[in-house]
């Protein structure tokens, strides 16, 4: 029987819905104000579409803006906090929209450097928007740090230095815990985040592939370029060599793989944190026109 497996949970995380139900207030509240957001507010085309549409301007950085009573807004991912004060120095409304999960590692940063912390491991990718925010937030405070996502890259330094680790929140989980278990081997001193900077909802958005994988042949990934939970789930799948697909919507996917999506009679679809459910849906819906019967997957227990 040909069956398109809707994987639960998918779509939107807590932080995306409130970041954007945030913006979306900030809007109703100020007709009359130009309101900028630094950078995407999450990462996903069509919610920048959405936004654009109620006239949020998107720029790289506080100092594109010239307009002082304008509304400006960072973004979920998380922004350093020298760029925040300086913004508050510029302008008088100053919004940071960014997902509780990234306060808590901003917390710990500052937790570690008051205690004198001067060397950190981050476990995460400097050129995503959260990883390059709050790794040059330490910068700014003249520490060392050392930024990587393999185990293979984890620095060989003095044994009994005292390290502060972080993690970006949206890596792979178990990946992660490998690089934790390695680094706590080596080095005694290091302290970790508690539990983990890795946020339930990417656990569990990679927990549930992991958990069915047995059950469908090809894995189908809704999600933005940009976006670094999506990447990974499509990342989990590829490693297992079988067929994944990814692409930012179904006109995206039909455009680039569309023989390939029909090649197996069991499909997964699923989507990042920051992926709208209409974007997961018309995929299913498609493949429900295409004589796939759908059925709901989640977490096993
Ligand atoms: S993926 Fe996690 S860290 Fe990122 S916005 Fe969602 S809940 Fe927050």
């Amino acid at each position: 029987m040909k069956t398109v497996y809707y994987l639960q949970p998918s779509s939107f995380c807590f932080g995306v819905q409130k970041s954007i139900q945030e913006l979306e207030k900030l809007i109703a509240d100020n007709p009359k104000k130009k309101i900028y957001c630094i950078h995407e507010l999450v990462h996903n085309p069509r919610i920048s579409k959405y936004l654009k549409d109620l006239w949020v301007r998107f720029v790289q950085s506080i100092y594109d803006v010239y307009d002082q009573d304008a509304i400006i807004v960072f973004s979920a991912h998380g922004t350093n906090r020298v760029i925040i004060s300086q913004a508050e120095k510029k302008f008088e409304h100053v919004f940071n929209l960014e997902c509780p999960f990234v306060t808590k590692i901003y917390r710990e940063a500052d937790a570690y450097l008051k205690d004198g912390i001067t060397t950190f491991f981050y476990v995460g990718k400097y050129h995503h928007q959260e990883g390059k925010n709050i790794v040059e937030y330490l910068l700014s405070h003249n520490v060392n740090i050392y930024v990587f996502d393999n185990s293979k890259n984890i620095p060989q330094i003095d044994k009994k230095e005292k390290i502060g680790i972080l993690s970006q929140t949206t890596l792979n989980y178990q990946k992660t815990k490998e690089i934790f278990e390695i680094i706590r081997k080596k080095y005694s001193n290091a302290i970790f985040p508690a539990p983990s900077d890795i946020c339930k909802a990417t656990y569990e958005r990679q927990q549930v592939i992991i958990d069915n994988i047995n059950k469908f042949k090809t894995l189908v990934v809704i999600g933005g370029k940009e976006s670094n939970n999506g990447r990974e789930l499509y990342e989990i799948w590829i490693k297992s060599n079988k067929q994944t697909i990814f692409g930012e919507s179904l006109a995206d996917v039909m455009q680039l793989q569309k023989k390939e999506l029909f090649e197996n009679e069991t499909i997964a679809v699923t989507g990042g944190a920051s992926t709208p459910k209409e974007d997961i849906q018309e995929v299913v819906d498609f493949l429900i026109t295409n004589w796939y019967k759908k059925e709901i997957l989640t977490l096993g227990k």
